[in-house]
């Protein structure tokens, strides 16, 4: 069970999120939380104003990040012996924070490493509260440091979890931990290497931890507690009449995460559909509600499910003439992308054309160059890429015409539909 910052905001909704979890025992969970809302957030403003050397602020920051939680604690745990303890807790993960924030400010340079300790203070300290909460609720409950057990490579903000290290070590280590208890907790988004150096496995990376955990301890079902009835048709905050699915396939999911929908964490299907996991997509505050299931294919039904979009990309058109004919040509232009760490989205090629589409936050600068040393490159920014995501969309009768119809009066800059039929994307002005 995952709860996201919204779900661990404050006292009312970790209140209701402890209540969650104690209908659940019997289903022995282990709790994957990630920092309170917008906390990581000032981690990174934090991390900010200390490698700028701005001391002032930092402090500042850093008091208003420390009362947060040691009220929050105090709160959740007044009417406990273990108040004290608890807040005492808190202020010790505090102070090291201080201590390391400060030590970047005062030489105003601050490594990946560093940085990933600092950010991932907020799943510490929230992990830390809940667990003392749940254990005043009467919910015996361990604490488990996902610094034991969720294996990755080096690179320290954004790393990539080591699948089979972690199924190695996470089923022992939540068996252990739950010797006469009756939950267990640990932080979302935390990582460490193989040589106990921290990470963390990027934004918004905690529903990646729970499902990661969940294919290591061969979970029943993996749930993610958020703020919103489940996965919806399209962004309610940009599309009136919005409905929520009840049902989509683990391909729909993976799809839509990465093509807009900001509900989950792209990677989150990948480890669930190893060993066919269920997903559940849950609103906190809303917990009878049905959410969304993410179930395998063949229980899923033909036809679209979401309209995503992506409202700021790029697109690259590479022309050259030596494509015509030849083979290895993509092999150059794709190993360009790679080096230089350019994610790509959609593409689409002819013979001497192909174009890519990719975030507008990538930079792209070394790829143009390299590219132009045997291509003409042209880059379009400002652009937008709308999907229409369904299973077999692709097949059903009058499908293309249906999704090309609006865009009479638009133009189209590029179109792309995979040959998995679940997914039609095209490009049009932002
Ligand atoms: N706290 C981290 C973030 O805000 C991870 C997460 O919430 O999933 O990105
Ligand atoms: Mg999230």
């Amino acid at each position: 069970m995952k709860f996201g910052g919204t779900s661990v905001a404050n006292f009312e909704a970790i209140t209701r999120t402890i209540f969650i979890v104690g209908g659940k025992l019997d289903q022995k969970p282990v709790v994957v939380v990630s920092a309170l809302s917008k906390i990581t957030d000032l981690l990174y403003r934090i991390s900010d104003a200390a490698a700028s050397r701005n001391e002032t602020y930092t402090r500042e920051l850093l008091d208003q990040l420390r009362q947060r939680h040691t009220d929050l604690a105090g709160e959740l745990l007044s009417q406990s012996m273990m108040k004290d303890e608890a807040v005492a807790k808190v202020n010790e993960i505090c102070d090291g924070l201080d201590s390391i924030v400060m030590a970047v400010c005062s030489l105003g340079e601050l490594s990946d490493r560093n940085k990933a300790i600092i950010i991932s203070k907020g799943e510490y300290l929230s992990s830390t509260i809940i667990g003392y909460a749940m254990n005043a609720k009467g919910i015996r409950t361990r604490w488990v440091d996902a610094r034991s057990m969720m294996i990755t490579n080096k690179s320290y903000l954004k790393a990539e979890p080591d699948t089979d290290a972690i199924v190695a070590k996470v089923p022992e280590i939540v068996a252990e931990a739950y010797e006469g208890m009756d939950a267990v907790i640990t932080q979302g988004f935390v990582g460490v290497t193989s040589d106990g150096e921290p990470t963390v496995l990027g934004r918004g990376g905690s529903d990646y931890s729970a499902s990661l955990i969940g294919l290591a301890v061969d979970a029943e079902r993996i749930e993610i507690w958020t703020d919103v009835d489940g996965v919806r048709t399209a962004d309610p905050r940009r599309v009136p009449n919005t409905r929520n699915l009840e049902k989509i396939s683990f391909e729909e999911a993976a799809e839509m995460a990465h093509f807009g929908a900001k509900v989950l964490h792209p990677l989150t299907i990948e480890p669930a559909v190893k060993k066919n996991i269920p997903i559940y997509v849950l609103n906190s505050m809303n917990p009878s509600g049905k959410g969304t299931a993410i179930l395998r294919n063949e229980l899923i039904e033909d036809g679209v499910k979401s309209v995503s979009f992506k409202e700021n990309i790029k697109v690259i058109n590479i022309f050259s003439t030596k494509m015509i004919n030849t083979s290895g040509f993509l092999r150059r232009v794709f190993e360009i992308f790679s080096e230089s760490k350019v994610s790509v989205d959609l593409i689409s090629t002819s013979e001497a054309n192909i174009s890519v589409t990719v975030d507008a936050s990538e930079k792209i600068d070394s790829v143009v160059n390299a590219l132009s040393e045997f291509a003409d490159v042209i880059v379009d920014d400002d652009k937008s890429q709308v999907s229409v995501i369904g299973k077999n969309i692709v097949r059903l009768n009058g499908m293309l015409k249906k999704t090309f119809a609006p865009l009479k009066r638009c133009n189209v800059y590029m179109i792309s539909q995979g040959a998995s039929f679940v997914n039609i994307s095209f490009v049009v002005d932002r």
